[in-house]
């Protein structure tokens, strides 16, 4: 499984725009680099991301629209937005087949998305998405399963990006995780250029480089399809 790296086709889900870059934004762009497709499929339309009362949710949907669009070309990845209302609320099984919909469109060999089963995760978006997204893997590839025009599809594997248990740590080389940098400025609604949060991730990412034999790495957890349906032996 530890193949991961050298497939040909990748769909990262982000429940907003700005998630997936934070998350494993070096990696898509390396991955990419590389030569594989890399696509990104963002849930929400981010219309709650503001503090400014005077800016109306559309507005910020039309603005941060823009920026997933700069952020995605900067990580050479195509971009798919789905426009679901920031903040729900969702219907568990629409979500789901929404993700398996993209799933069998982008026929990827990997999939990446936040983990559902983080603790302390709060925002209800990036748990329904996780958790929609994950039982997706494990759906897209039976014929009988929500038939459409799409041809079914299997996933080798799911890649949780901001995992609650991390056993994979993607090093990031410079141009990596300055190419990540570039995709998150791009979000400047939500980020200015001395951000705590974004200085935080940074620090996290550097001590996981340090254990990756590298400047920064990405931290991810990764699991076969079968894998998010049995028990796992304790670890
Ligand atoms: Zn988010």
């Amino acid at each position: 499984m530890q193949d991961w790296r050298r497939s040909e086709r990748y769909l990262a889900f982000s429940p907003h725009p700005d998630d997936a870059e934070l998350g494993c934004g070096g990696t898509l762009w390396s991955l990419g680099r590389r030569g594989a497709e890399v696509h990104l499929t963002v849930v929400t339309d981010g219309r709650l991301g503001t503090r400014d009362p005077g800016v109306p949710p559309d507005a910020v949907a039309r603005l941060r629209r823009g920026e997933a669009e700069a952020a995605a070309a900067v990580l050479g990845a195509r971009l798919h937005m789905l426009g679901l209302p920031d903040g729900g609320p969702f219907d568990a099984y629409d979500l789901r087949d929404r993700a398996v919909r993209e799933i069998r469109r982008c026929r990827p060999d990997f999939v990446f998305v936040c983990d559902p089963w983080l603790r302390y995760e709060a925002h209800s978006d990036h748990r329904a998405v996780g958790f929609a997204v994950a039982e997706a893997a494990l759906l897209s590839g039976l014929v009988h399963y929500a038939p459409d025009e799409l041809a079914p599809w299997t996933v080798k594997g799911i890649l949780f990006y901001f995992p609650d248990r991390a056993d994979v740590l993607s090093p990031l080389d410079p141009e990596a995780h300055a190419a990540r940098s570039r995709a998150i400025a791009c979000h400047r609604s939500q980020f200015g250029p001395e951000d705590p949060y974004l200085a935080r991730l940074d620090e996290q990412m550097r001590a996981q480089g340090l254990q990756a034999g590298a400047v920064w790495a990405e931290a991810l957890h990764l699991r076969t399809r079968t894998d998010l349906h049995i028990p796992q032996p304790a670890s």
